[in-house]
């Protein structure tokens, strides 16, 4: 364990590689709340106005490389990031609250994602160059993809390098600086990894402002000079980013929460092996996960079977301060998270959930100074709770019965978020058929967790879950324009010139 007194300081604003001194915002450790993580600098609208000019100085040079070019800059950052994935991960541990095995995966996202982006050079070559269209008249047309220009990206607490990565990666490699807002309540681990990135770097490719949401945050999302905004966050605060966004008519990439649905239907396996994959869906770092399993749909047939198992389960889950090698999960990230899942079981409880909760609670008499919650389900009552129906961010699980598959297809789809969704079953072929008419953007058969969703499968939500798909090549396009070229053998032959002739 590291001791209590463990403080960094790192620099918050970040721009064409000198630091900015400005007023600090405390990170605390979730897990002991006294316990002062370190501190990141509050930037403010003027270091967004830096960061912008920087960017635009750098971009012609940063856009005039080859792809390839762009490439060897990124391995080169991701051999210097690598190593320094268990700094990072020590870090996120802190700042996040999650266990070890979640912030090393986190951690890891800064390096991985930069190789695999940069796998991409001779696609994105290809694009860069053009490709002529096979028939347009007289008219020769080539397309072309061009960078499009300064990047905002915006990441979420819950996975901040990982995400962070997720967007810039693929801005970069389409020839776009990127200026990051990194999450006031984790910014420590990923203003370092991203200031690491940006010493590989040319000046101004990568300018990093911390601060806070409302005032950093929306002075980047609404400033003239970004090109796109990639935000990764809440539906609540999606809407708000979209609104100054839609300023100067700017691009953006929104990939937003989710209530993702877990049908299991009446043939499902309920063995081990089930109660082990959706005990990670659901509980996966406290139930913080955009796609974290957030309902189960079980046909009333195995109701009693599914919560006898499931509950047993819970048994497993040990909540502690995630520094001990023992704890499965740990706390949530704010007191304010806490204090809504209570308000949600609560609600439930009342509404006629029967309120199994579990885990085993480490040092118990530590659990004032974190936000610590137990993991529980909430089986039956009204199936439209608040439980049900918002996404909860939180381990509290609501299981509800259904009769038929229609049922529980149309009690799946009746929310505004569309992320994931899964069906359990073991006859596959009906899963699947199943898990074609969730309004999800990703579906799966018998899983449904981290891990799950390959970088190469497209991801995003439908509806208010998100607009546009990250991973995959098509993020990297989705950075760039199209630009068609046109040119003709014979401009005179083109109609509605006579008019503008001589004589
Ligand atoms: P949040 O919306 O509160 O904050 C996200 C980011 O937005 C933070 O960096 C914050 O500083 C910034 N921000 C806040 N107000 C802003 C404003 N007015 N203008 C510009 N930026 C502003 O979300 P959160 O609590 O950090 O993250 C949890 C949410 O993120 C959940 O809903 C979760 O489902 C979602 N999420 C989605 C995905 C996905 O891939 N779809 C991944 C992870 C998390």
């Amino acid at each position: 364990m590291r001791p209590a007194s463990f403080e960094t300081r790192v620099a918050g604003v970040l721009v064409a590689g000198r630091e900015v001194v400005r007023p600090l915002i405390r990170v605390e450790n979730p897990a002991s709340r006294d316990e002062t993580v370190g501190y990141v600098a509050c930037g403010t609208r003027d270091d967004v106005d830096a960061a912008l000019t920087a960017a635009e100085l750098a971009f012609p040079l940063w856009a005039g490389l080859t792809p390839k070019e762009r490439a060897v800059a990124l391995l080169r950052a991701a051999d210097v990031l690598e190593p320094l994935s268990e700094e990072f991960a020590a870090t996120l541990t802190l700042e996040v609250g999650k266990v070890h095995a979640e912030s090393f995966g986190d951690a890891e996202g800064a390096h991985r994602l930069l190789r695999v982006f940069a796998g991409f050079a001779d696609e994105v070559a290809a694009a860069d160059h053009g490709a002529p269209l096979p028939s347009s008249g007289s008219a020769q047309v080539h397309v072309r993809h061009v960078p499009k220009g300064p990047v905002a990206v915006i990441p979420p607490w819950n996975t901040p390098i990982y995400l962070a990565f997720m967007a810039v990666a693929p801005a970069l490699m389409a020839g776009n600086p990127v200026v990051v807002k990194p999450p006031e309540i984790a910014p420590i681990a990923v203003t370092r990894a991203l200031g690491v990135l940006a010493e590989q770097l040319p000046p101004g490719v990568v300018s990093i402002v911390n601060g806070l949401g409302p005032d950093a945050g929306a002075a980047l999302t609404g400033h003239p000079g970004i090109r796109k905004v990639l935000f990764t966050g809440s539906t609540a605060t999606g809407t708000t980013v979209m609104r100054s966004a839609a300023a100067n008519i700017t691009d953006v990439g929104m990939e937003l929460g989710g209530n993702d649905a877990a049908i299991v239907l009446e043939d499902a396996t309920i063995d081990e092996e089930m109660i082990a994959q959706l005990l990670a869906g659901c509980f996966g770092l406290s139930g913080q996960i955009c796609y974290n399993v957030k309902r189960i749909y079980v046909h009333a047939s195995r109701l009693d079977e599914f919560v006898g198992r499931f509950s047993e389960g819970l048994e497993r889950i040990v909540v502690g301060d995630p520094r001990d090698p023992l704890t499965v999960i740990g706390p949530l990230a704010t007191p304010e998270a806490r204090e809504r899942a209570r308000e949600l079981l609560e609600d439930a409880r009342s509404r006629g959930a029967r309120i199994l909760e579990g885990g085993r609670m480490l040092a118990p008499e530590t659990w004032e100074h974190g936000n610590f919650v137990r993991p529980a389900l909430a089986v039956g009552g009204d199936p439209h709770a608040a439980l049900v129906m918002e996404e909860q961010f939180a381990p509290i699980i609501p299981v509800i019965p259904f009769a038929t598959v229609e049922e529980a297809v149309t009690e799946a789809n009746a929310t505004h978020y569309g992320l994931a969704g899964s069906v359990w079953s073991a006859d596959e072929a009906r899963a699947w058929e199943v898990a074609r008419r969730l309004e999800a953007g990703t579906v799966f058969v018998n899983i449904h967790r981290v891990g799950a969703s390959p970088a190469e499968a497209p991801f995003g939500g439908f509806k208010r879950s998100g607009i546009g798909r990250n991973h995959g090549v098509d993020s990297i396009f989705a950075c760039m324009e199209q630009q068609s070229v046109v040119r003709f053998e014979d401009a005179g032959v083109v109609p509605g010139l006579d008019r503008w002739r001589a004589g």
